[in-house]
């Protein structure tokens, strides 16, 4: 299971991380929040982290 985490300072809601992963990540307040990261091998995670506009996903083991 990776670690993931999001910058909640960073993050501005744009939703693109959801698109592209919603197994893992969910929309909470207007920010993202990775709700499932055990899910993460269904998604392409990498993705989502270079698509992130702000560079607010950050990934550890
Ligand atoms: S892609 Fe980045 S800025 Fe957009 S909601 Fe996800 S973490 Fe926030």
């Amino acid at each position: 299971m990776k670690n993931i985490e999001i910058d909640d300072e960073t993050c501005i809601g744009c939703g693109q991380c959801v698109e592209i992963c919603p197994e893992v990540f969910e929309m909470v307040a207007d920010k993202a929040m990775a709700m499932n990261p055990e899910r993460c091998d269904e998604c392409d995670i990498n993705e989502a982290v270079e698509m992130c506009p702000v560079n607010a996903i950050r990934l550890g083991e």
